[in-house]
């Protein structure tokens, strides 16, 4: 028989992530997983995060393939198209070099809308295989002008692609994709999105726009662990990469195109990952696409009008309806902002990058974002600057969400 304080009852060491995180006042003990506020990875919902972690299938056998066959048409109904939408075993970054190396031959000419990190990003990818890069600066907090994209196609061409995000996560901004779409669909340019923070956010319908080809991943709206990156390709750009020269051997889209056909990956894919997201284009039809876009959108107009509440400015005049990025006064400091909202409230949020380092946070609402969401970042937005000494906390900032829903406000 065991005695008590026998080895049968000792205590299991638990990583700190899940238990209550040390150093929490009393009146949160119930925040057993603190809240990824970042503009990705996000949140997973509990069902997602079990469907990831089911005992694997082969991804030889029949079984998988009805997976396979059941996202390829959840991936066409997300993207709104009827094109095939290719799923590779990489982070985000995988699906944008796999753009930039199917789409281009050796010395091409692209042009590359550079108005944050994630710009910066295509033109790195650009520029390491070589290819002629003309950067389109564009003020960090600003979205492009399509009237300067049209301009640099008309004078500096001819370019075989114009290289944008739809949504610039560093700095929140969302750029005019249907308008730059507009632009190259008469041309011979082709029109490649990073749609990373926006494919399951807000409307991109591909076919309908004209994109030529359209990038995300898996960590941001689609609220799964990261690991997995989608490219969808347009006809004329699936001609394209039949030209293409650039050097590829992982990331050939028209092999995987090929084997998705046949209902399952050129290598072996992430096949717990692609059990999620089966199970996430599932929730994502059920909702319906218009309530989806819908829903983000009533929590990105009340968080903006609770951070507007509480005397804060928003970063940019442009805002993506995936994060709110919010400039914050020095003291306290955003550097500060994040280390308190993580040390007092168990929650992660985002700084800024670069030269954005110290002056802004960025918050995330997007995945499996409600209202209660968004009232819980203000509650710790308020109670953080409250702390730091900005602003006594009296509930202007929540009442001012809770407002924005009962108004069904949309902006
Ligand atoms: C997250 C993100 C990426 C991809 O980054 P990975 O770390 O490679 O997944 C690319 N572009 C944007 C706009 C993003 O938000």
């Amino acid at each position: 028989m065991q005695s008590e304080g026998s080895d049968a009852i000792l205590p299991v060491a638990r990583p700190p992530h899940l238990g209550t995180p040390p150093n929490l006042p009393l009146d949160m003990a119930v925040t057993k997983r603190p809240l990824l506020l970042t503009p990705g990875p996000v949140t997973i919902p509990e069902e997602v995060r079990q469907a990831t972690a089911r005992p694997l299938l082969y991804h030889r056998g029949p079984e998988f393939k009805h997976v396979v066959r059941r996202v390829r048409d959840g991936l066409k109904y997300l993207y709104q198209t009827r094109e095939e939408v290719i799923v590779l075993a990489s982070s985000g970054t995988g699906a944008m070099e796999g753009a930039v190396v199917n789409l281009c031959s050796r010395g091409d000419r692209v042009l590359v809308v550079r108005g944050g990190k994630f710009g910066e990003r295509w033109e790195k990818i650009a520029r390491a295989y070589g290819l002629d890069v003309v950067p389109l600066d564009v003020p960090w907090g600003e979205a492009v002008d399509p009237e300067r994209v049209r301009r640099a196609l008309a004078e500096q061409g001819p370019f075989r692609a114009v290289l944008l995000q739809a949504s610039e996560t560093s700095t929140g901004v969302a750029h005019p994709v249907r308008e730059v779409a507009d632009l190259t669909r008469r041309t011979d340019t082709l029109c490649v999105v990073d749609g990373i923070t926006a494919v399951g956010v807000f409307p991109i319908p591909f076919d309908e726009w004209g994109i030529d080809c359209l990038v995300t991943g898996s960590q941001k709206a689609l609220m799964l662990p990261p690991g997995l990156a989608f490219a969808g390709l347009s006809a004329r750009a699936w001609q394209a990469a039949a030209r293409a020269d650039l050097p590829r051997f992982y990331f050939d889209f028209a092999r995987e195109r090929d084997c998705l056909a046949q209902d399952t990956t050129a290598w072996t894919p992430a096949i717990s990952l692609i059990e999620g997201l089966d199970l996430v284009l599932e929730r994502i039809r059920e909702e319906g696409l218009d309530a989806l876009f819908r829903r983000h959108r009533l929590a990105a107009t009340a968080m903006r009008a609770g951070v507007r509440a509480l005397g804060l400015s928003l970063f940019t005049g442009s805002p993506s309806d995936a994060l709110t990025a919010i400039e914050i006064p020095d003291p306290p400091g955003a550097s500060a902002v994040v280390k308190r909202f993580r040390d007092a409230h168990g929650m992660t949020i985002a700084g800024g990058q670069d030269q954005l380092k110290g002056r802004i946070i960025r918050l995330s609402h997007m995945g499996d974002v409600d209202r209660y969401h968004v009232v819980r970042a203000m509650t710790a937005l308020e109670s953080v600057m409250d702390e730091l000494g900005f602003r006594p906390a009296d509930g202007a900032g929540v009442a001012a969400v809770v407002a924005s829903y009962a108004r069904g406000a949309t902006e």
